[in-house]
């Protein structure tokens, strides 16, 4: 069974770089999503050790951080009112609501970043991916598959941060990530860390192409 397949990969032409471009950035945009304890964390840390140039959009919740969880490490942590707020002033390049609490990615940051012309990784959801590629068309969108849902409930147990309430939602809500995986450039099935680290890697070291 292939681990990972590649769709159309010359339909769409990176021209976020190409001289001439009229687009008015010229940076990369990474887009990872997947279940949650599918390993995408891992798998993102593990390829930014590998590619320091990359920056990570850091993003802003609502969510109560968790044990071990570092403010403007993980992510920024602000409440409901604030968030909202900055979804007036139209501070989000994008933002959703995810089990609950809001999540969302600062528009002045991928600016910054782009026209800087850095890679950047973002790691967000489906609802968040559609509306950056609206934006972004050119972005390289990952999706990263655990093996089965069975096998994603057990990590979700052994993780031990959530209560059993929790998993139930967030199994629901795998099952609805994992029927829109064909949005995705690349779909990576991490039933091996370190095979699924090295395709991640593998799609990163080809952008943006020479
Ligand atoms: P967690 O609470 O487990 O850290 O994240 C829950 C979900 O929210 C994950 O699917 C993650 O990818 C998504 N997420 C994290 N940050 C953002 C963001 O800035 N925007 C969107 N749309 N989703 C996010």
């Amino acid at each position: 069974m292939p681990l990972m397949k590649r769709k159309n990969p010359e339909e769409k032409p990176d021209s976020q770089t190409k001289a001439g471009s009229e687009k008015p950035y010229k940076g990369c945009l990474f887009i990872v999503s997947a279940p949650s304890g599918a390993g995408k964390s891992t798998i993102c840390r593990a390829a930014q050790k590998k590619f320091p140039d990359i920056s990570y959009s850091i993003s802003f919740t609502t969510r109560p951080p968790r044990a071990g969880e570092k403010e403007g490490v993980d992510y920024f942590f602000i409440s409901p009112s604030d968030f909202e707020h900055r979804i007036q002033q139209g501070e989000w390049a994008e933002w959703a609501k995810v089990h609950g609490h809001y999540y969302g990615t600062s528009a002045e940051f991928l600016n910054q970043q782009l026209s800087a012309g850095r890679r950047i990784l973002l790691d967000i959801d489906i609802v968040g991916a559609e509306q950056i590629l609206k934006r972004f068309p050119d972005s390289v969108t990952i999706f990263i598959m655990p093996p089965s849902l069975d096998a994603l409930r057990q990590r979700l147990q052994k993780r031990g941060t959530d209560d059993a309430e929790t998993i139930k939602k967030r199994l629901i809500h795998a099952e609805k990530e994992i029927d829109r995986k064909d949005l995705y450039r690349y779909v990576i099935v991490n039933d091996n860390l370190d095979k699924a680290i090295d395709e991640f890697c593998d799609i990163i070291s080809r952008y943006p192409p020479a």
